[in-house]
């Protein structure tokens, strides 16, 4: 069954299933045919708590009959407040001011003006692999695949690009020697192409998404920290993907026992509802002049109740817990697999941020690989995403409310999937 876009449509949005969208439960979505998927993408790592969870639903259906629109700047709106105070409780104490938008994009902008702002130089660097939107701001950042620049050059200047431990990892080569050279080739880039007093700041995800569901090494993280210090030089942590509970914390840099300068958050942060933000130090903030950064719309207040919410269940309902047992769960289950066929080179993750990365017999990314199998288990029920930069790794990112039943489901048709694709 063909399911596609009129030519009304743009063709620029890909569709990667044939599912025509009637109502998500929990982690199901069902089709207007009464077919029902496993969903384990959460739409991009966005509906944490579920699809329509009950209380968040109940939240915006009461939000919606007092407001829907108010302008940040017009009125004084109380739920900006309760929303910064709530996620006041989730974060370190240094992190204590905030600024909201509707877009991760939007709020990787955000972060690029104001480190730009605040401390008046004019530099930028991000890390090879990484993904920060698609704004030309952001888009400038972003090196996770060719797809999403091709076209777009030129992209904004005073952006550097450095080497992220990444490839030859699984392959093999030493996780420590692989850090040292790129904390090495991070340090020489600053010695022969941005010097620190033209460097704003540097900007990463701490677990890579689109660029391939990758943890860097402890040391690495910890060391791009110290150089940040050392030279005196701002460190934006892109967790809008990573965010939320994601990996098993409510953030990821928990994991590397690093703190941002500057925090993005988005996705996960309001349930599916649009909603962003950037988080820093109230002195950091305080550089932004009023009135030189803003938007019609960030935050909706729709987005803010739900947020609000969202926070409560994941504290409530233990979510952050479970997408860590979960996905150690999940993870056992994936490298039986990856025992079984040679084709799968790599399984991993944190929390409920899972990778498993496909190579063809002679060792190169399983770009086919990955789409067949990908195909084959939608053709069963359980819907995948694919990311890495030649789409040769398929992650799994369920709702965090996921349970070991819809794993041992999830896993049973990837077993079949895998059987029949690769035989
Ligand atoms: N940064 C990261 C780490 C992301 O995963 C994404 C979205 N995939 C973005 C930025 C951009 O967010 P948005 O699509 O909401 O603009």
């Amino acid at each position: 069954m063909k399911v596609q876009y009129s030519d009304k449509v743009s063709q620029v949005w890909p569709l990667f299933t044939n599912v025509d969208i009637d109502y998500g439960k929990d982690v199901h979505l069902y089709d207007r045919l009464g077919r029902k998927f496993i969903d384990f993408t959460s739409g991009i790592g966005v509906t944490n708590t579920g699809h329509c969870h009950p209380r968040i639903v109940n939240a915006i259906k009461e939000q919606s009959e007092k407001l829907l629109h108010g302008q940040t700047t017009i009125l004084y709106n109380s739920m900006v407040d309760q929303l910064s105070y709530s996620l006041q409780k989730i974060l370190p104490e240094e992190l204590n001011c905030f600024f909201f938008s509707n877009s991760g994009s939007e709020a990787v902008e955000s972060a690029i003006k104001l480190v730009r702002h605040a401390t008046g130089k004019p530099n930028i660097i991000c890390f090879q692999g990484g993904y920060h939107g698609r704004s030309i701001g952001a888009l400038s950042l972003t090196t996770a695949k060719s797809v999403y620049r091709s076209g777009y050059q030129p992209l904004m200047p005073g952006v550097f690009v450095s080497p992220h431990p990444y490839f030859k990892q699984y392959q093999g080569e030493d996780t420590e020697k692989r850090t040292k050279q790129c904390l090495d080739e991070l340090e020489h880039l600053l010695n022969s192409q941005s010097s620190p007093s033209e460097t704003a700041a540097m900007i990463i995800e701490p677990v890579l998404g689109e660029g391939g569901y990758v943890s860097p090494s402890k040391e690495f993280i910890k060391g791009v920290r110290e150089l940040c210090n050392k030279h005196d030089i701002l460190l934006i942590f892109d967790e809008i993907q990573t965010g939320f509970g994601r990996t098993g914390e409510y953030f990821a840099f928990k994991h590397f026992d690093v703190v941002p300068d500057i925090l993005v958050v988005a996705k996960g942060i309001a349930s599916g509802l649009p909603l962003s933000g950037i988080v820093a130090n109230k002195k950091l903030m305080d550089k932004w002049i009023p009135g030189s950064h803003g938007g019609t719309y960030g935050p909706n207040p729709l987005s803010m109740a739900a947020a609000i919410e969202t926070i409560k269940v994941l504290e409530e309902e233990d979510l952050i817990n479970n997408s860590k047992q979960m996905g150690s769960y999940l993870l056992s289950g994936l490298e039986k697999f990856k025992n079984e066929y040679t084709e799968i080179v790599d399984v991993r993750g944190k929390g409920l941020m899972v990778g498993c990365e496909f190579v063809n017999e002679n060792g190169s990314p399983g770009t086919l690989i990955a789409e067949e199998v990908r195909k084959e288990n939608l053709s069963q029920g359980l819907i995948l995403l694919t990311c890495g930069p030649y789409n040769q790794v398929i992650r799994w990112i369920p709702p965090l409310t996921v349970k070991k039943s819809d794993i041992d489901r999830a896993l049973t048709i990837f077993g079949s999937a895998l059987k029949n694709s690769l035989g």
